[in-house]
C-alpha cells in the first residue's frame, strides 16, 4: 500500500484541519504526518503534499517520485530540488487566481483614488479634493502573465484600464500591449503609473527591480509587489521613494518574513504594508484539486505539470 506524507511548518491545529479534509477527499488513501512514519514506512512514500516544508524532512523518502505543494510559490522547493528526479507541482488553483485579482482591483483602486492620502488627511481635519485620474487614462503594468497575471489582466481590462504587461514569452491579449525581454521590461516601466509585480522568485527575477529598472517608471509613479519580496531591491525602493520618484508602495511580501516590530519599512512614509494576504491559499479549493491531481496519478500514472526547474518556475 503506498502511503502519502503531510509535511508543512503550519501548527498542529492547522496540520490536522487540512488532513482531515484530505480524508474527506481521498479515504482510501493513508496520508500520514513525517512523525507518524517509521524507518520500516518510509519506502512505501511516493507522493509529498506540503506547505513550506524542511526539505531535509524530504530526503527521508527515497521513492518519492512528486511533490504536491499547497501553495502556488514554490521558490525554497524549486532551488533545493533542482538537480533531482522527484517532480515539484504547484497549487495551480482558479480561486487563488479570483483572490489575486480582486486584491489588484483593490489596490490599484487604493492608489488611483488617492486612499492612503485621505486617510492621512483626515488624521489632519484636512478637506481637500486630490486630482483623480480616470482608469481609462491609468497605465497598468503587469509584470508576469501566468495563473496570477491574466487573472488581474482580465480584471483590470473589465474597469477600462489601459493594461502592458510582460513576461518570458509575448502574450496575444486582446487589448493588452504585450512586452517580453528585459530591453521590452525598461520600455514598459516607462510607460507605467502603476507597476505590479505578479511573477514568481527564481536567479532570473531575483532582484529584477532594482534602483535603475524602478527609476525608469515615470516621476510619481506607484508600485505594488504581491508576488516575493526578493524581487523588489528594498534598498533601491526606500531611495525613489525618499526622492518622490515613487510616490507610493503597497507592499503584501518582503524578503524576510513576518516583518519585525522594530523594521524601519513599518514607519517609512508612503508605504502601506500588508502581511502576506493578497491571495491566500483557499483550504477546500485547494484540497479538491490537490485530490484530483493525486487521483489522475493512482489511475493514470500521469503527474501534474511540474516546475520546470530550468527556468525556477
Ligand atoms: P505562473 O503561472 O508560473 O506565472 C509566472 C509568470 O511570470 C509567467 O507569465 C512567466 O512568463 C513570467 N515569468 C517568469 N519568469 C520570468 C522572467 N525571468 N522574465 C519574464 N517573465 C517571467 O505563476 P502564478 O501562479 O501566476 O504565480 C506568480 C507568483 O505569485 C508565485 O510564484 C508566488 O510567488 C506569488 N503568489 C503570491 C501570493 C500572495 O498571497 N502574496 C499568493 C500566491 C502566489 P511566461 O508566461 O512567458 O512563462
Amino acid at each position: 500500500m503506498k502511503t502519502i506524507v503531510f509535511i508543512s511548518e503550519l501548527t498542529a491545529d492547522v496540520q490536522a484541519q487540512w488532513l482531515a479534509l484530505f480524508k474527506r477527499y481521498l479515504p482510501n488513501e493513508t496520508i500520514l504526518l513525517s512523525q507518524q512514519i517509521d524507518a520500516s514506512q518510509v519506502a512505501k512514500v511516493d507522493i509529498a503534499i506540503v506547505a513550506n516544508p524542511d526539505p531535509k524532512e524530504l530526503a527521508r523518502y527515497p521513492n518519492l517520485v512528486w511533490i504536491q505543494s499547497l501553495w502556488a510559490g514554490v521558490e525554497k522547493l524549486a532551488i533545493e530540488l533542482v538537480n533531482s528526479p522527484i517532480k515539484l507541482v504547484r497549487l495551480v488553483d482558479p480561486q487563488l487566481a479570483i483572490s489575486m485579482a480582486e486584491s489588484v482591483l483593490a489596490w490599484t483602486l487604493y492608489l488611483q483614488r488617492n486612499m492612503a492620502e485621505y486617510a492621512q488627511q483626515q488624521q489632519k481635519r484636512n478637506w481637500s479634493q486630490l486630482p483623480c485620474i480616470a482608469s481609462a487614462d491609468l497605465r497598468v503594468s503587469i509584470l508576469g502573465a501566468g495563473e496570477l497575471g491574466l487573472a488581474a489582466i482580465n480584471a483590470l481590462k473589465k474597469l477600462n484600464y489601459q493594461v502592458n504587461c510582460w513576461s518570458r514569452a509575448a502574450k496575444n491579449i486582446e487589448g493588452v500591449t504585450s512586452y517580453h525581454g528585459l530591453n521590452d521590461l525598461t520600455c514598459m516601466l516607462k510607460k507605467s503609473d502603476i507597476v505590479i509585480n505578479l511573477l514568481p522568485l527564481t536567479q532570473f527575477t531575483q532582484h529584477l527591480l532594482n534602483e535603475e529598472r524602478m527609476r525608469e517608471m515615470p516621476k510619481g509613479a506607484r508600485l505594488i509587489n504581491f508576488s516575493r519580496g526578493g524581487i523588489v531591491d528594498t534598498k533601491g525602493l526606500l531611495k525613489l521613494l525618499e526622492i518622490g520618484h515613487i510616490s507610493h508602495a503597497v507592499l503584501d511580501v518582503f524578503e524576510q518574513e513576518p516583518l519585525t516590530p522594530t523594521d524601519s519599512l513599518w514607519h517609512t512614509p508612503n508605504i502601506t504594508i500588508l502581511p502576506h494576504i493578497s491571495a491566500p491559499t483557499n483550504r477546500e479549493s485547494a484540497v479538491a484539486i490537490a485530490a484530483k491531481n493525486i487521483e489522475t496519478y493512482r489511475s493514470q500514472d500521469i503527474i501534474p505539470k511540474a516546475v520546470d526547474m530550468k527556468i525556477g518556475y
